[in-house]
């Protein structure tokens, strides 16, 4: 409290002090040992200290450890090829920064070079990053900084079946939802947006996810008002939620720009956007980043992905996923005050309420089972507008033992609180 900002936010009512890891272990200066069910906020992808990523990042240190973007390096031309190679569609040009964040101000930035237009729709509920543009678009208000902030930014409705009153059907759900978006177009821009811009999954908003058809109608829709379409991979990004690299993949749309971050890497800083050729070439003005595409982070990212692919993560993610989801049920079927669970592949969240029935949130149920997996020896995240939802997202290297271990951790603590 001395030496940082106040707004510096830690999880438990006496913060952890993290010293050790490996793979899916944590270890505290206290001694104490946790499972990270939440791999650092769905970062630590191929597990803490993982030993390829280590030796790959010990061996560039020693060799060259700055460049600058004014020159290339091997490495950077690597994870650019990579992620070309498991991006979708033709999605193949990257420009390199160093958190999700400036991932975020590159693609709407570009968006509005290419479209030559200005206005952005974002949605409710989302978490962007902490750049002045990114927090303008994140649309939770405890996220928000309480002055200032950039204009043109407008939300459309999130797309929460759990949260929406009715009884709709999924395709329904996409209807309404889709329909919100563009009369957010239609009455409060010009018409003529530059970008529609959401997260796949919303991560912070509380896991998440959209109805079927809700992304291909939303892309549709920003495409005939002249904009882009641009998503938000950085939670659940590289295989996470199973059977595809990318998210939006389950809904069989192409984006034309994409974010990622966090998982990219292993932990170290990394920040990519990825578009198609003919709109890289929009961005017409002198730009640099001093440490984007630095030559140590790119050597973890390649080293990361590398990983990724020799152990198939979307297939492992997809199998790790279904036995974690089915053990989330059995929580479910146990406790009353659970309201949904929901996620893909090994991004998945328990939305806490008072009862079934009113869906009133409760979040101090959360901060009580927040504390009670302290002690318990298992790291989870927090979510959701009022903080409703716990967050899951371990290492996509977990094994099934683990993920009974981390099961068994979570429901001894459900009984607790
Ligand atoms: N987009 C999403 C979906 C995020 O969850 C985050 C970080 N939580 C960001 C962007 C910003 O990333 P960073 O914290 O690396 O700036």
């Amino acid at each position: 409290r001395r030496v940082l900002f106040p707004c510096v936010t830690t999880l438990y009512q006496e913060p952890i002090v993290v010293s050790d890891a490996e793979g899916v272990w944590v270890r505290d200066t206290d001694g104490a040992e946790y499972l990270d069910f939440f791999a650092g906020i769905l970062t630590t992808s191929v597990g803490h200290c993982n030993p390829d990523v280590v030796s790959a990042v010990r061996k560039q240190i020693g060799r060259l450890g700055h460049t600058s973007t004014l020159y290339i390096t091997e490495n950077q031309l690597q994870v650019a090829e990579q992620l070309g190679r498991i991006s979708p569609g033709e999605l193949s040009s990257c420009y390199f920064t160093n958190s999700g964040s400036e991932a975020v101000e590159t693609a709407i930035m570009l968006a509005q070079q290419y479209t030559g237009q200005h206005e952005v729709i974002a949605l409710r509920h989302s978490y962007s990053g902490r750049t002045a543009l990114a927090a303008t678009l994140t649309a939770q208000s405890a996220w928000r900084p309480k002055a200032g902030g950039i204009a043109h930014v407008r939300h459309a409705m999130v797309p929460y079946p759990y949260r929406t009153p009715g009884n709709l059907s999924e395709e329904a759900l996409a209807d309404l939802f889709a329909h919100d978006l563009e009369e957010v177009i239609r009455t409060t821009t010009n018409g003529k947006p530059a970008a529609f811009f959401a997260e796949t999954i919303q991560g912070v908003g509380g896991v998440v996810v959209p109805p079927a058809g809700y992304f291909q109608r939303a892309a549709a829709i920003i495409r005939k008002y002249g904009g882009l379409f641009i998503c938000d991979e950085v939670q659940p990004g590289f295989g996470r939620t199973g059977d595809h690299w990318f998210a939006i993949e389950h809904w069989d749309v192409e984006p034309d720009i994409m974010v990622m971050a966090k998982g990219m890497a292993n932990g170290f800083p990394v920040g990519a956007t990825i578009t198609r050729p003919e709109i890289a070439e929009a961005w017409q003005a002198k730009t640099i980043s001093t440490f984007g595409g630095n030559p140590v982070s790119m050597a973890a990212a390649h080293a990361t992905m590398t990983v990724m692919e020799r152990e198939h993560v979307p297939a492992r993610a997809a199998a790790r996923g279904a036995q974690l989801k089915a053990g989330l049920f059995k929580l479910y079927d146990k406790h009353a005050w659970i309201g949904e669970v929901r996620g893909k592949g090994l991004m998945q969240g328990i939305e806490l309420v008072k009862d079934r029935d009113s869906k009133v949130p409760a979040p101090d149920r959360v901060k009580a089972l927040l504390e009670a997996t302290k002690k318990e020896g298992l790291l989870v995240g927090v979510g959701g507008m009022h903080g409703q939802t716990i967050r899951i997202g371990p290492s996509l290297l977990i094994t099934e033992a683990e993920m009974n271990e981390a099961l068994t951790r979570l429901a001894n603590a459900c009984d607790r609180v």
